[in-house]
């Protein structure tokens, strides 16, 4: 089988990621990897800075695999008038569209127009024009004004006694997760070393400057000085816990937020449209159809528990379910419908007197007297411009005290997920060609080619001429396949960072992690050698993990923050 011209290379082995991590003083090291901090990795590594990338859990276990998992230009921020914010996320998402067009794609969202509502239709069709324009969105995406009847032919399971009419607007859908691990794989290609399980436990220090870190094998426990002359905190919801160990804490501090999201089986909630729609405390949410399932979310709620394992709670459920019945009342869900759940915390910059939904969304970078370069609050959306002020305030640090130079950013034009697809027709067509092998090859669920060419790409080819070379051609051997490519590309090291973050799959085929955990594990344990009392503690973990997105507490376990 001819695989495309890959930029994506093998990931190495981890006893050479942990010794390349002590090899030399980096340009740069980069604590967390989530969004922001493989952001960052990326755009410095392609500058030609060195670049080290640290992430104490697996890439993308904190927010950035518990969004909303849109690449938007925020509605809700034209209402609290963040004019620049709105222009800067609504452009980016073109941006991040063309790098990933299988991975960032093009989600209509319809805005219901009820009586009573957030938004009337005057105010709603200015709104949505004046959106538009700051996002630069033209021709036929631009926002369309729908009558009462052809807002029901869309979502016709709407409500109709308040119903007054529709907005449709430009948005677009991704995979948080994958999206990180993509901006990890292109910075390893452009030369960054990346450790996952690689957790920073101190500063240090060359005369009051910080210039590197103590990091701790999250397997071994084993601890390392990583050397680096420019180091930043992308560390999301524990920023301030290093600025802390740092001792550069000032007046600003973050402020967590938890917003929750429940999945149901789309049968159970047949949408085939997005909606973004008002609840009745004033509130909106979406209801997002994906796959097998529609999600809803999400809630806005000050969080001050354990930041590692946020979990949904009863009254979120409850809240969720009571806002989705009030717009789409013939639906009726019922909790036994909820088959999984996230719960993700936003780090936001706390605001005096400011609710959690009220806070800005904005980032900001600080810049302590040590020298250490942290970056908080921000979006998804916003992650690639977001690293290319951290970088370019980088950039001026090694330039005044190490007479360093580099480039100017890059990213606007660096592939993700190796590229080989230009636009959403490329897309589309790459998917009937893989849908068309996998039919082939007995394969004839069409979900499997939206799935995969969904989550990766142009990469297919590589999971594909696995699958070619296996004994027999079924789910369990696509999986196998799946697996076998994660294990050589995505710095996978525990059965969760493939069922959870690299395919998604506890949150949207959570019936598929239940089949094949043993399989996964059984694979893993060939590659890595584990023995049986590993193999049980890997089952368990994937137990749990089910456990505490299927099940609700009154009260989510608390740890004091
Ligand atoms: P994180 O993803 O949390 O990454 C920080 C990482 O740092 C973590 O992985 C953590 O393990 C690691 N870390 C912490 N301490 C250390 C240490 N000592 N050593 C090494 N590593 C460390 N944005 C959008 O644009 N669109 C949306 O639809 C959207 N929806 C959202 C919905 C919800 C419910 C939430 C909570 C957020 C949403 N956001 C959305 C915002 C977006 O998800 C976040 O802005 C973004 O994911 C933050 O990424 P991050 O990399 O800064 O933080």
């Amino acid at each position: 089988m001819v695989v495309f011209d890959m930029t994506i290379s093998p990931a190495p082995s981890r006893s050479r990621i942990l010794s390349d991590l002590q090899s030399q003083t980096f340009d740069l090291l980069v604590i967390g990897g989530g969004a922001t901090g493989a952001g960052i990795a990326l755009d410095a590594a392609s500058r030609g800075m060195s670049v080290a990338l640290v992430e104490k859990l697996d890439f993308a276990f904190g927010t950035s695999s518990r969004s909303t998992k849109l690449i938007h230009g925020g509605l809700r921020y034209l209402k609290q008038f963040e004019i620049k914010l709105v222009r800067e996320v609504g452009q980016e998402r073109a941006i991040v569209h063309k790098l990933a067009p299988h991975l960032v794609v093009s989600e209509p969202m319809l805005l219901p127009l009820i009586k009573g509502g957030t938004y009337g239709r005057l105010a709603t069709s200015f709104g949505l024009k004046v959106y538009d324009f700051l996002a630069g969105v033209s021709g036929k995406d631009r926002r369309k004004m729908l009558s009462k009847a052809t807002t029901l032919k869309k979502a016709p399971l709407l409500r109709d006694d308040v119903l007054l009419g529709g907005g449709l607007y430009a948005e677009y859908r991704t995979d948080d997760a994958r999206l990180t691990v993509e901006n990890v794989k292109a910075a390893m290609h452009h030369g960054a070393v990346a450790c996952n399980y690689a957790e920073v436990k101190d500063f240090l220090y060359d005369q009051g400057i910080v210039q590197g870190a103590v990091v701790e094998d999250g397997f071994t426990g084993d601890q390392v000085e990583v050397r680096a002359r420019q180091v930043v905190s992308a560390a999301g919801p524990w920023v301030d816990e290093l600025r802390k160990k740092n001792q550069s804490m000032n007046e600003k501090r973050l402020f967590l937020s938890k917003g929750v999201h429940l999945v149901v089986p789309h049968e159970r909630f047949p949408l085939d449209q997005s909606v973004y729609f008002d609840v009745p405390d004033g509130r909106m949410i979406f209801a997002i159809p994906r796959g097998k399932v529609t999600y809803i979310g999400t809630t806005d709620t000050e969080y001050k528990a354990d930041k590692e394992r946020p979990r949904t709670n009863q009254e979120d459920v409850d809240y969720l379910l009571e806002a989705t019945n009030s717009m789409f009342p013939e639906v009726n869900l019922r909790q036994e419908d909820v088959v999984s759940s996230w719960a993700g915390l936003r780090p936001l910059i706390y605001e005096e007197g400011k609710s959690a939904s009220e806070i800005s969304r904005k980032d900001e970078v600080f810049i302590s007297d040590s020298r250490l370069v942290s970056i908080a609050g921000g979006k998804l959306t916003g992650y690639r411009k977001m690293a290319e002020r951290v970088v370019d305030t980088a950039a001026d640090q090694l330039a005044k005290h190490f007479d360093k130079s580099f480039g100017r950013c890059r990213t606007k034009s660096i592939d993700l997920a190796g590229g080989g697809l230009a636009n959403s027709k490329e897309v589309k067509q790459y998917q009937g060609e893989v849908a068309m092998k996998l039919q082939a090859a007995g394969l004839t669920d069409p979900y499997l080619a939206q799935y995969l060419v969904h989550l990766y790409g142009k990469q297919t080819d590589l999971i594909l001429a696995e699958l070619a070379g296996m004994e027999q051609q079924n789910e369990a051997a696509l999986i196998r396949a799946e697996l076998a490519f994660a294990l050589k590309y995505e710095l996978v090291f525990t059965a969760a960072d493939f069922l959870v973050r690299r395919t998604g799959r506890l949150y949207f085929d959570i019936d598929s992690v239940r089949q094949y955990r043993d399989l996964v594990i059984g694979q893993m344990a060939r590659q890595y050698d584990w023995d049986e009392t590993e193999q049980q503690t890997q089952r368990n973990l994937i137990d749990q993990e089910v456990e505490e997105v299927s099940t609700f507490p009154k009260q989510a376990a608390s740890v004091p923050a």
